[in-house]
């Protein structure tokens, strides 16, 4: 049964008839044949309903199926099953020597959920976390099993695929060899004669922290390669104490600060594995625009940093580089990703997430599709463009429907 089953953060209820944890590919493929209506559920960590098939339909849970884990040092890939977390896919390939170019700001989600949706980490030359993936395994509604890798035209539909071609039961992603990284955190960063370009530019990752209770950023989190000429961060002081982003919540839930050097998977997120990420308490959003509009979109969300900060717990400020995925908040432009962590008071809220959108609606702003937006489906369509194209293989792929749920109705139409 799946009654009262809810994401991670507890906003939103699933409303499928039933949870099933298959054991093997070939007990999934016959269930998924049988079934009318499937959606599959990772980790849970999408803030609305993107992975709920719906009152009538089943929601799959693959992490009864063998974890595994499997690095080609040679190839420099790895094949990662589907119900995965990156905390034990990092730990895998680290040990082999080898390392993923991104993580996210927490490594409790599951692999193949966040590339569905785009997630992304930071940095101006780090594409989204879907940019390594090289070929996906798909069960697809008949029970058939369907290969795509980067050959394959219908490839840059596949890897952000809102989960609605079919069961991803394996992923292949490229690797580089292992590298350290360097954490500092730097207080705080006026907005005034801010530099973004520079700023952005000024280690391997960055990410600027704002509660817009006051113009300009409060703290600045800097992962440096070691193996990277550095110039330091000349715009901020370092902090004096170890910071976790939201205000009032231990530190000692996030990776090593102060430029300690440790290894990529321990320095990249900014939560610990075995720690709660975040506040834990929570709602979030999430828009990600062209970058040569961060300082006019900075200054159009400070004009309503009144109405935003007091239902606001922190917002994050990133870079993502372009993708190719038809679908990722990243496809075909280098992007600025600002963040919103919110109280967890959807009343109080949704009023400010729309006003919020208004301020972004300018700068072309695509929500982020695991996080809470209220943008109407028209607007979607015209800011992702390869939408349709999207439509169009998932009704290749999936003739009936049974990967469809409301939420994938609303944005294909
Ligand atoms: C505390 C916190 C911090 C976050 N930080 C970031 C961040 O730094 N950057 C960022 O971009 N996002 C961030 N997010 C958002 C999060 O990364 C995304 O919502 C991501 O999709 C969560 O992955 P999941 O495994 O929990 O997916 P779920 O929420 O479980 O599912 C997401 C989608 O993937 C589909 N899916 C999952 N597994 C499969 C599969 N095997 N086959 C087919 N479809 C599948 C589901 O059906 C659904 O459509 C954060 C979320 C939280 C709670």
């Amino acid at each position: 049964m799946a009654e009262g089953l809810t994401n991670w953060a507890g906003n939103v209820t699933y409303s499928a008839k039933e949870l099933q944890r298959p054991d093997s590919v070939g007990a999934l493929r016959s269930l998924v044949a049988r079934s009318g209506r499937v959606r599959v559920l990772g980790s849970g960590h999408s803030f609305n309903l993107i992975a709920d098939p719906g009152s009538g339909g089943v929601l799959l849970s693959l992490t009864a199926l063998p974890p595994s884990v499997e690095v080609d040092t040679a190839a420099r890939t790895v094949r990662v099953a589907g119900g995965v977390r990156y905390a034990e896919l990092a730990r895998a390939v680290h040990a082999q020597g080898l390392a993923l170019p991104n993580m996210a700001s927490l490594p409790h989600i599951s692999v193949a959920g966040s590339v569905a949706t785009g997630t992304h980490g930071s940095g101006n030359t780090n594409g989204s976390l879907a940019s390594p993936v090289r070929e996906v395994e798909l069960v697809l509604a008949d029970g058939s099993a369907l290969t795509v890798g980067r050959d394959d035209p219908r490839f840059d539909g596949t890897v952000t695929s809102l989960g609605a071609l079919g069961v991803v039961t394996a992923l292949t992603l490229d690797l580089e060899p292992a590298f350290e990284v360097a954490q500092h955190v730097f207080g705080r960063l006026p907005f005034a004669g801010l530099d973004f370009g520079k700023v952005s530019a000024s280690a391997y990752s960055v990410s600027l922290f704002t509660d817009w209770r006051q113009s300009g950023f409060v703290h600045a989190w800097v992962k440096r390669r070691t193996d990277a000429p550095w110039d330091g961060f000349p715009w901020a002081e370092p902090a004096a104490e170890a910071m976790h982003p939201v205000p009032g919540m231990p530190a000692v839930n996030c990776t090593q600060q102060f430029g300690v050097p440790g290894p990529w998977h321990e320095r990249l997120p900014h939560f610990r594995p075995e720690f709660t990420p975040s506040s834990g308490s929570e709602i979030q959003s999430e828009y990600l625009l062209p970058r040569p509009y961060a300082v006019d979109a900075l200054e159009a969300l400070d004009r309503i940093r009144d109405v935003m900060a007091p239902v606001l717990q922190i917002c994050e400020v990133r870079t993502v580089a372009a993708d190719r995925q038809w679908l990722s908040p990243a496809y075909g432009r280098d992007t600025v990703a600002f963040h919103f962590t919110w109280v967890d008071d959807a009343a109080a809220v949704l009023p400010v997430v729309r006003r919020m959108e208004e301020a972004l609606a300018p700068f072309d702003a695509r929500p982020h599709w695991g996080k809470v937006f209220s943008v109407a489906a028209p607007v979607l369509r015209e800011r992702y463009p390869r939408l349709a194209e999207f439509a169009a293989l998932a009704a290749e792929l999936d003739p009936a429907g049974t990967f469809r749920n409301a939420f994938v109705d609303e944005v294909l139409g």
